[in-house]
């Protein structure tokens, strides 16, 4: 059997128990063609619309035994490629598993099915004074939060999915179903499955089910921002509140050209277009005041010009909701542009030297850039601008993205701190961690998938 008629015989199967969930529609295979990256795309022969568990493995059965590629596709928000069918076959949609099973408000966990999506789930929760507060800036699923590693905002205070996942139920590449974790805050008790597969970007598994980790809604909130004469002086700052352990919930910079891209597109009115931090604190009354005014002395002795409150919830969620928004609002500076974006993340010491060097570099390259960064955890991105359709501004672009990656490298940081690695990063993986760990990745990878259909030519080079 050839590849075509491999792909027609998973086809026809699948269909007798998809139906026309499992679809070639053109329009369809191009809307999963790639994600929200700048590679060419690539047809899938096919997307799957799943809705069970019971499905995924019958899929993946298939797919398994005609050795066909089977590429899981969330909200496809992802900024690497991952999505990308390169080697064709079936883009596996998981969008349509949205359903919240379980809430255990004592215990503070949840089991979900894997599209569900953060809003989705904290509007769920509202009313039971939880959240969930693992926040990437897009509109993307918590299976594909796990599947990429991903964080966000909150993640100086609760951490990144990886700490804010229990358990998982997770589809093997011939379609056999295991569960991982449980529902303990620990556990001491073989292999960490769990983490294997978090971060394993679709490669290893399809994930069907999550069990999360839920907080409580904190007693009092306020919100501050800060504006500073230099970029150094704001990044000092952050070192500096990082290493006194002020448990800050979020601090974010904005450099000086993506704060003016901010006020022009979320008209935030009464600000500079001056190198910023957006901060948040979460504790009782008391708590909050006390570690703001700590922060505000910081800030005031590396020469803050400014320190405004934001203690209204109206105006906190315009500047988060500004911030979240800082991807669009800088791709918006320039029409007829699209992005790509770095997400190196260094250790906390070497900040400032990653920052104010990436932003150098930026600017010497004449190409439109901005920074913005989760700077609590050391991870920043420079979102780089290029004209739609111009291939060599765009290699000029992938040149800026490399040469920033490789000043992170030198200061003992990573080429991604929550993106992943998709084709964009693959370069980097082998200098990353030696070639050593790098075979003992592909002998994990060979052992749970070994016809490797499970979204091949991601992550590892060939
Ligand atoms: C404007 C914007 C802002 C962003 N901000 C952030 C941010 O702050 N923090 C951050 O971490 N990321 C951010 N991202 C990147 C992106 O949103 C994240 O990587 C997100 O986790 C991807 O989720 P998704 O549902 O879109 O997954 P997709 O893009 O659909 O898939 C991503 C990867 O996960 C795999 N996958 C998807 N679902 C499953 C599953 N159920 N089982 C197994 N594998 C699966 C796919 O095969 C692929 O490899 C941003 C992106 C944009 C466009």
């Amino acid at each position: 059997m050839d590849a075509s008629e491999a792909v027609e015989a998973v086809i026809s199967a699948a269909r007798a128990f998809m139906g026309d969930r499992l679809s070639v529609n053109r329009t369809v295979r191009e809307q999963h063609s790639r994600g929200e990256d700048t590679t060419p795309p690539t047809l899938p022969d096919a997307v799957a619309f799943a809705e069970t568990t019971e499905e995924v493995s019958r899929l993946l059965a298939l797919c398994h035994q005609h050795g066909v590629a089977v590429t899981p596709f969330g909200a496809g928000t992802s900024l690497e490629g991952h999505v990308n069918p390169v080697r064709r076959g079936v883009s596996l949609d998981l969008s349509r598993m949205t359903a919240v099973l379980e809430v255990n408000e004592e215990d503070m966990d949840c089991l979900i099915e894997p599209g569900v999506t953060r809003q989705a789930l904290n509007a769920f929760l509202r009313d039971k004074g939880m959240f969930f507060p693992v926040d990437p800036g897009s509109h993307c699923t918590i299976g594909g939060m796990c599947a990429t590693r991903a964080s966000g905002t909150n993640a100086v205070r609760y951490g990144t999915i990886r700490e804010n996942v229990l358990g998982l139920e997770v589809v093997l590449a011939d379609g056999r179903v295991i569960e991982t974790g449980g529902r303990t805050r620990k556990a001491s008790n073989g292999y960490d499955l769990t983490r294997l597969f978090i971060g394993s970007e679709g490669t290893l598994g399809v994930i069907t089910k999550v069990r999360l980790r839920l907080h409580g809604i904190p007693e009092a909130v306020s919100a501050a921002v800060s504006q500073f004469p230099t970029l150094e002086a704001a990044v000092e700052t952050v070192i500096t509140v990082m290493q006194s352990g002020i448990p800050v919930a979020r601090i974010e910079l904005l450099d000086d050209d993506q704060m003016e891209a901010c006020i022009r597109y979320s008209k935030l009115t009464g600000f500079a277009a001056a190198p910023t931090l957006f901060l948040e604190f979460h504790g009782s009354p008391a708590a909050v005041r006390e570690q703001a005014a700590a922060v505000e002395t910081i800030a005031r002795d590396f020469g803050a010009a400014s320190f405004a409150w934001a203690t209204e919830a109206e105006e906190r969620n315009r500047l988060w909701q500004a911030r979240h928004d800082a991807y669009w609002a800088a791709v918006a500076l320039k029409p007829g542009h699209r992005g790509i974006t770095t997400d190196v993340c260094v250790p906390i010491s070497r900040l400032a030297e990653a920052v104010v060097g990436a932003k150098a570099t930026a600017r010497d390259s004449g190409l439109t850039s901005c920074i913005v960064g989760h700077v609590g955890d050391g991870n920043f991105h420079c979102l780089i601008l290029f004209p739609e359709g111009d291939p060599e501004a765009l290699e000029r672009a992938w040149a800026l993205d490399r040469a920033i990656v490789a000043q992170g490298l030198a200061l003992g940081g990573t080429c991604s701190g929550e993106h992943g690695i998709g084709l964009g990063k693959r370069e980097f993986l082998e200098q990353e961690h030696g070639a050593e760990a790098l075979a003992v990745m592909r002998g994990l990878k060979t052992s749970l998938d070994p016809r490797g259909i499970l979204n091949p030519g991601k992550m590892f080079r060939n």
